[in-house]
């Protein structure tokens, strides 16, 4: 190597970088001699997002006298903050501060996660495909659909098969997958024997091409609770088309409550309980979730002992963009007639009541390994403080959902953290901010690197900082009474 080259030993890459140039990540550079984390270090104000003017960074801290600094309305966070692989030296930055009264500690560094994934929730009734089956990006397996959930469609993409345990292209490609679905950006996965979906956190799904618009107001049994009260007296039978619980208006509780007749209504498909019907049709992406576009496919004739001529029947799906209104003629058989304007109003209300269809992604990851190492000496000690709630693990400064039981793995709205607060390294891994912060004498107690805290002040010299303004929805990441972080 020539000698102006220097070492990134950020990552087991250990790139040799030459001046000017960056590392295989692109998030290190050689600046002068110097390796630099080159996106700027994200730190949340408080200050800016009430309006207030931006004095210098921490101006007021500027004269530190010893004691731990003041620092409520800003809060240090790991994005861009750099990493100190494989942690065998304390995390980048140690910060103090004081929340009311009770000096705190904030260890701050970007993890390197291996072990790391995203759950997809998007709101679609469409089938996406059968569960267990793969999911691909780009051809490489990155995940696979998993258990549905009511209204959505659930993925699981990545986690550490598919990072390390495939060829070198589908590591590849799952990081890059990974790393732009928490970045925000979409992503384009293709099921097999299922759908073509594009995915953006906060965004609605495009399934095949069509962007879904509404999540389901319920399943088939729900919306026929719902509004039974509302077609009461208007209609003589509802059926609600759904690919898990269809429903009956005449056969269901609600409809039982109010009396309505019996119709001599048949369906195909296994009937569970009065009025809710399991597996009319083939999942897919037509009404409710199923594959079927004529709605009378899921009818077998009417008991000519209880129907009768006239007898006026809805059929409308989940999300009420499917409807058909139906009359019986002289033999028994429905006629599609136009809907009454008295029943449309309610095909709208059931639009009316769906909530609008979105993809969430929730980064997963384990920060139970040797990151830990980063913070304290003794790295089981921090699981246990983590288990005891004495600290709070943020990422980005946005709050986490810690999983009971061994280790630390976590999950994050990827929606609630700053812009592009992930980045990746070639091992394949994906990098994530996170934040430990617990009281200055449980970090002593737990074997942490006291003599490595400093003051916030001390960052005031570097200007490769940005301030942006928390999220309005987040709680603040310093805890806010008496120092003893929320469980
Ligand atoms: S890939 Fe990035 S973090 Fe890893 S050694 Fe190279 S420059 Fe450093």
């Amino acid at each position: 190597m020539s000698d102006d080259a220097i070492r990134c030993d950020a990552c087991p890459v250990l790139c040799y970088i030459k001046p000017g140039r960056t590392g295989a990540c692109d998030r290190y550079g050689n600046r002068d001699g110097q390796l630099v984390r080159l996106d700027p270090h994200v730190v949340l104000d408080r200050a800016k997002s009430r309006g207030d003017s931006v004095v210098p960074f921490l101006e007021t801290e500027r004269e530190w006298d010893g004691s731990i600094v003041k620092g409520p309305e800003t809060f240090i966070t790991a994005i861009g903050a750099g990493t100190t692989y494989p942690d065998y030296k304390p995390a980048p930055f140690i910060i103090s501060s004081e929340v009311e009264g009770v000096d705190m500690v904030t260890v701050v560094t970007e993890g390197i996660f291996s072990y790391c994934g995203v759950k997809v929730k998007i709101d679609t009734d469409r089938h996406l495909g059968p569960e267990r089956n793969l999911v691909r990006a780009k051809g490489e397996h990155v995940g696979h659909v998993t258990t549905s959930e009511y209204g959505s469609q659930m993925l699981s993409l990545g986690g550490v098969r598919h990072l390390t345990g495939g060829s070198r292209n589908e590591g590849n490609v799952t990081c890059e997958t990974l790393l732009d679905l928490c970045n925000g950006k979409a992503a384009e996965l293709e099921i097999d024997n299922g759908a073509t979906v594009t995915v953006q956190a906060d965004k609605p799904p495009i399934v095949n091409g069509a962007l879904e618009e509404r999540m389901r107001v319920g399943c088939g049994s729900a919306t026929i609770g719902m509004f039974a009260k509302q077609w009461f007296g208007k209609i003589d039978e509802v059926v609600v088309v759904d690919d898990h619980i269809t429903g009956v208006l005449s056969e269901h509780q609600a409809g039982k409550m109010l009396a309505v007749p019996e119709t001599g209504i048949k369906l195909k498909g296994r009937r569970s309980t009065p009025g809710r019907y399991f597996k009319v049709a083939e999942p897919g992406t037509a009404w409710g979730g199923t594959n079927i576009t004529d709605p009378l496919s899921i009818l077998a004739p009417f008991d000519a002992n209880v129907a009768w001529k006239g007898l006026r029947l809805l059929m409308v799906s989940t999300t009420g963009e499917h409807y058909a209104y139906y009359e019986l003629d002289d033999t028994l058989q429905p006629t599609e007639v136009e809907l009454p304007a008295e029943l449309r109003v309610s095909v709208e209300r059931i639009k009316e009541n769906c909530e609008p269809a979105l993809c969430s992604v929730l980064f997963m990851g384990g920060a139970g390994g040797s990151l830990r190492a980063g913070v304290t000496e003794n790295p089981v000690k921090l699981t246990r403080s983590v288990r005891e709630s004495l600290t709070r693990v943020t990422c980005g400064g946005a709050p986490v959902y810690v999983w009971p039981g061994g280790g630390i793995t976590l999950m994050v709205d990827v929606s609630r953290m700053p812009q592009n607060a992930f980045g990746y390294v070639p091992t394949p891994a994906l990098v994530a901010p996170i934040e430990f912060t617990l009281r200055l004498a449980d970090y002593g107690a737990l074997g942490g690197y006291v003599e490595r805290v400093r003051p916030v002040s001390s960052l005031l010299e570097d200007n490769g900082r940005v301030r942006v303004s928390p999220r309005p929805e987040n709680p603040w990441p310093l805890p806010s009474h008496g120092g003893k972080p929320r469980s």
